[in-house]
């Protein structure tokens, strides 16, 4: 006999089984970050789009009578490519109401990060205890994020702890500034992933601003990335764009696109 528990969800913070009810709809990212309305951006028809003779000729038109090519493009998108996917942002439910409502206070530390846009002129102004909320908000956003459901995380501690200045796990987080070689064509695309190597893997979780990679193992030399805990230090250097490489990134990008397509 099946017996079905009412308590089903699992909290992925502190462990206890819950009722739908007392489960939370929390956002990933952090809904004032960007995760308001997530859209959907339809790449085959994208492709189809902006190689049309038709919309060249309507692009050059628009160009003629004086708007920029930015809100051309950005018209064509939003009324012909882009469909409403996630109307309310994207959000998952991992987690309960009693540590949704801890990590809000991280939350409200990242917000004042991202407001600054991450400089470090104005980090540096932080209290560290602040730095420390930030680092974990962004760890505990990871435990929301689908690809990582089956994953069991050594970091529950440090974020549980809300004075812990401690973390020596297996789990690296690295970050960069989003700019025009991160955003094909200037699309924030938000969408999380995960990419497996013979070291590890790496999952990808961003924003409006920054791209975060949470990877068990030290990242490639090649990709020049931001360590998070380096905004603990004075003067940490924050890398903007993912290179020419596209790095982990572009990796995540392109397999989702073939996980759609195929
Ligand atoms: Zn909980």
């Amino acid at each position: 006999m099946v017996v079905f528990d009412e308590k089903q969800h699992r909290c992925r913070l502190c462990g206890n089984y819950y009722s739908d009810s007392d489960m939370s709809e929390e956002h990933y990212p952090a809904r004032n970050t960007g995760n308001e309305d997530v859209v959907a951006v339809d790449l085959g028809k994208m492709f189809d789009t902006f190689t049309s003779e038709s919309v060249h000729a309507e692009i050059r038109e628009k160009l003629n009578h004086g708007e920029t090519l930015e809100n051309i493009t950005g018209d064509i998108f939003d009324t012909q490519l882009s469909t409403s996917l996630f109307p309310k942002g994207r959000t998952a439910r991992t987690l309960c109401r009693k540590c949704n409502t801890f990590l809000g206070k991280y939350d409200e530390a990242y917000l004042r990060f991202f407001n600054l846009d991450g400089t470090p002129k104005s980090i540096n102004g932080f209290q560290q205890h602040t730095k420390y909320q930030i680092i974990k908000a962004i760890y505990a956003k990871f435990l929301s994020i689908p690809e990582a459901a089956g994953e069991a995380f050594d970091f529950i501690d440090f974020i549980r702890d809300d004075d812990s200045t401690v973390y020596n796990g297996n789990w690296n987080i690295y970050f960069v500034k989003r700019d025009f070689s991160s955003d094909l064509l200037g699309m924030k695309d938000i969408r999380t992933g995960k990419i497996t190597f013979d070291e590890g893997v790496v999952y990808e979780l961003s924003d409006d601003k920054f791209i975060f990679n949470l990877m068990n193992f030290p990242k490639h030399s090649c990709f020049e990335m931001t360590n998070l805990f380096d905004i603990l230090k004075k003067n940490y250097k924050l890398v903007e764009g993912v290179g020419e490489s596209g790095g982990y990134h572009a990796q995540v990008f392109m397999s989702s696109i073939f996980n759609t397509i195929l």
